[in-house]
């Protein structure tokens, strides 16, 4: 059963934390910024934490806090050297806090041998540590950690909680994805709508030859959130009858050469046309 972050506070307050979490959901710096919020809850000397003021929190806000740890993929997994340095460090004695927190970012990235090494420091758990796994999609995490963890959902903020327009627009182009709607916003929002809205012109009017003007040359991490932007809309005019659920699993299958090939212009271009070939509004 997931827990939402209200309920954690509680536990905090509690003193019944258990002590490995799964925070997932929402985007990557969301959830990064609610494991420092419960580090600061854990750690601050005010009776009102987390106060944002004392030192702990200071420190913890700033990146500086010497309890509190925080592990990344190297290169594109979480290998077992990570995670036995890590061990390395958390049955030491604790420095300043009153808790140690290990952040396991991108916590789908751990390689089985990183998992079943961190679930071995689980079965000895040292104190007054809390290891936290963070990732987007909790099936992504292997069933022997997930059981183990007490898992947290983080929602996504809400539509009106963007503070300036761009924000909002590319979280709605984004279907309400916050790691989709910084990329967009990366890309230019104004561009982005452009691009989607040529892309469904031309599969609507047939017209193949401007296909190859479409796309102009872009980053490969660009093209990725075009055809992360594109599913989203393909998927809204589904439900809307306006197209055939055809049309999504071409660009499923279009997204995973993009990851893979070079040349994903070429890979775009070829989805256009099929969907082209489908005609723009057949409905299945
Ligand atoms: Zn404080």
């Amino acid at each position: 059963m997931s827990t939402s972050f209200e309920l954690l506070k509680k536990a905090v307050q509690e003193n019944k934390l258990a002590h490995l979490l799964l925070l997932y959901g929402s985007g990557a710096k969301e959830r990064f910024n609610t494991v420092l919020e419960l580090a600061a809850m854990l750690n601050c000397i005010e009776d009102l934490k987390p106060c944002g003021e004392c030192p702990a929190c200071k420190k913890i806000n700033s990146g500086s806090h010497p309890d509190i740890h925080c592990l990344q993929p190297f290169k594109t997994s979480i290998g077992i050297e990570q995670i036995l340095a890590l061990q390395e460090k958390i049955y030491r004695k604790i420095y300043e806090g009153k808790y140690r927190i290990c952040l396991i970012d991108e916590a789908d990235k751990l390689t089985p041998a990183a998992a079943n090494a961190l679930l071995k420091i689980t079965e000895e758990p040292p104190a007054q540590t809390i290891i936290i796994l963070s990732c987007g999609n909790i099936e992504a995490i292997i069933p022997t950690l997930q059981s183990r963890a007490q898992a947290i959902y983080l929602p996504s903020p809400k539509l009106t909680e963007w503070e300036d327009e761009d924000e909002a627009e590319a979280f709605l182009l984004s279907g309400g994805d916050p790691d989709l709607a910084r990329k967009i916003q990366e890309y230019g929002v104004e561009k982005m709508k452009d691009l989607l809205q040529n892309y469904l012109d031309i599969i609507q009017t047939g017209d193949f030859l401007k296909v190859f003007a479409l796309f102009p040359a872009l980053e490969k991490e660009d093209y990725l959130t075009f055809i992360q932007a594109l599913a989203v809309t393909v998927k809204d005019m589904i439900c809307k009858g306006m197209l055939s659920p055809i049309f999504l699993s071409e660009i499923g299958e279009t997204s995973e050469l993009l990851k893979k090939q070079v040349n994903n212009r070429l890979a775009l271009e070829v989805l256009a046309l099929k969907h082209i070939s489908y005609g723009g509004n057949r409905i299945g």
